[in-house]
């Protein structure tokens, strides 16, 4: 029977304390801030504000469990244990996280039930699976002793995450250093922080120890910049806009030299070559690609190269495909494009639209508010053509659902195109030729290149960028090291 997820808002109850040593509490302040729906505008609760003082706590409690061992020294396969008792409690949950993420940050159900809470529970399924299956290694060296490499867990590690995909971006984070025995604070973003706060109770309702997991709602510039500044926390996990990333980086050089991995988000180039077979099919798919979760995807594909002899065709074929998503209700099941985070976003894309204008880019599709009667947030389907790789809409990072279509005549401008961005996290390219595949994939600076799709993403696989996409890598068995220090131990024999 399809979930009826209207019927189910009446009896939410929504959590909205931080979570500290195993405990909902107020901020130290006492003060909350309003937690509002991009649907239509409604205060769904009041969330606490935590600062420098909540920041202390956690970091103090995160230490103190730390140092004990019962979580960060246990044998592997307890955490395993626990962390699959975890995911089976999302997954208990999972209808009512969904709608807490839908009503919280505006994507469709049918994203967040289908994609976004799922995706999250696989994350910690399978990083507990892989808790205990990850070997140190003995290095070779001299036949009168014992060279161990070991890894042990970093330490007090905080995970200050973004509001596109709340809960997964945190549980990419959560799943590898809960694995590795660290003790990890949260911190979600302002718009979104409901799922995160909600999951800290089924933390320890599985047996994760007070401490291990804690979540501090609150402001970047506040909450966020004490983690990044504070003396005793060893690690800053992040996923955010590339000039927050770099702030973490002068929190660290500033502090105590903590590690610092950041994924940075993108301009994804798409390139299609004339050769690429059934034209209606890609444009689909890179529409798809574009306008899922409204275009607030670091990995979207919406920097559109196109080889100029079938560039009209392409560009028609797109703005039809573009056109279904149209946004509508998120809670309406059969919606495929949901609302803008909050009017403050939706105000920053529809500022990059006006740049488009003013540069001389042709609006082929789209291009402005939509559902103003509802009091949400929501654009049209855009599509600009005409496009210049100079053009700000071409080199910014929009976070909207705008795509930009630009022409190229051969392989070495298509490259030269798609790496002239001082991002590098994915490149989609579309050819027939095999040897062209292989001679692209190899050129283009971007951490993943997909050939011949958008999609190519799953927890088994790493993900992170070049240039200032980032740097380290989420997801796959790469991301544990992150959170791992490396240990040399000589043993003379
Ligand atoms: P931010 O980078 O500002 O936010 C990401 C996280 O960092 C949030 O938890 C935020 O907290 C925190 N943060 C913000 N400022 C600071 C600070 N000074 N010190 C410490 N932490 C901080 O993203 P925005 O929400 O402002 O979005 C702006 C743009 O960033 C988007 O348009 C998009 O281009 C890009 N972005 C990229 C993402 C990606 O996946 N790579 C995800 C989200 C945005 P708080 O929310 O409380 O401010």
């Amino acid at each position: 029977m399809p979930v009826d997820y209207r019927a189910m808002i009446p009896s939410l109850s929504f959590r909205n304390q931080a979570f500290i040593n195993g405990k909902y509490v107020s901020a130290a302040s006492g003060r909350t801030f309003d937690c509002i729906s991009p649907i239509d505008g409604r205060v769904l609760t009041q969330v606490a504000e935590c600062d420098a003082e909540d920041v202390n706590r956690a970091v103090t409690a995160a230490r103190a469990v730390f140092e004990k061992g019962s979580w960060s020294a246990c044998h592997p396969g307890k955490r395993k244990k626990v962390m699959l008792k975890f995911a089976e409690l999302m997954a208990k949950h999972k209808d009512e996280l969904a709608l807490l993420e839908t009503l919280d940050m505006g994507k469709p159900i049918s994203t967040s039930a289908g994609g976004d809470i799922p995706g999250s529970i696989q994350a910690i399924q399978w990083y507990a699976e892989a808790a205990d299956k990850v070997y140190d290694e003995i290095a070779p060296y001299r036949p009168d002793s014992v060279s161990l490499i070991t890894r042990e867990p970093i330490g007090v590690v905080a995970a200050v995450v973004p509001w596109n995909y709340p809960l997964m971006m945190a549980s990419w984070k959560l799943g590898p250093a809960l694995a590795t025995g660290n003790s990890i604070i949260l911190k979600p973003a302002e718009q979104s922080p409901l799922t995160a706060i909600r999951i800290a109770e089924l933390a320890a309702e599985a047996g994760i120890p007070d401490g291990v997991l804690q979540v501090l709602p609150g402001f970047g510039e506040t909450a966020g910049q004490w983690l990044g500044r504070h003396m005793d926390v060893d690690m800053v996990a992040f996923t955010g806009s590339t000039e927050v990333g770099k702030y973490f980086l002068r929190y660290a050089g500033e502090s105590n030299m903590k590690h610092v991995s950041l994924e940075t988000g993108g301009k994804s180039p798409n390139i299609v070559f004339a050769d690429a077979g059934n034209l209606d099919h890609i444009a689909k798919t890179s529409a798809d690609g574009v306008f899922y979760n409204s275009g607030q995807s670091c990995n979207a594909p919406t920097r559109i190269l196109v080889e100029d002899r079938i560039k009209d065709e392409f560009v028609a074929l797109l703005t039809k495909h573009a056109k279904p998503w149209t946004p509508a209700d998120p809670l309406d099941p059969n919606t495929s494009m949901g609302a803008i985070v909050d009017t403050g976003q939706m105000n920053r894309v529809l500022g990059y639209i006006e740049a488009g204008r003013t540069e001389g880019a042709t609006v082929a599709l789209g291009g402005a508010q939509a559902r103003k009667d509802t009091g949400g947030a929501y654009i049209e389907p855009t599509v600009f053509t005409d496009v210049r790789n100079e053009m700000k809409i071409a080199q910014e990072e929009i976070f909207g659902p705008v795509a930009v279509a630009i022409a190229f005549k051969d392989e070495d401008e298509a490259v030269g195109i798609a790496n002239e961005s001082i991002y590098g996290l994915q490149a989609n390219l579309w050819t027939r030729d095999v040897s062209r595949a292989h001679r692209l994939s190899r050129r283009l600076k971007a951490g993943t290149v997909v050939v011949n799709n958008v999609w190519g993403s799953d927890i088994t696989n790493p993900f992170g960028g070049y240039k200032q996409s980032g740097i380290g890598r989420d997801k796959s068995l790469h991301a544990m090291d992150k959170y791992c220090q490396v240990k040399n131990t000589y043993i003379q024999l």
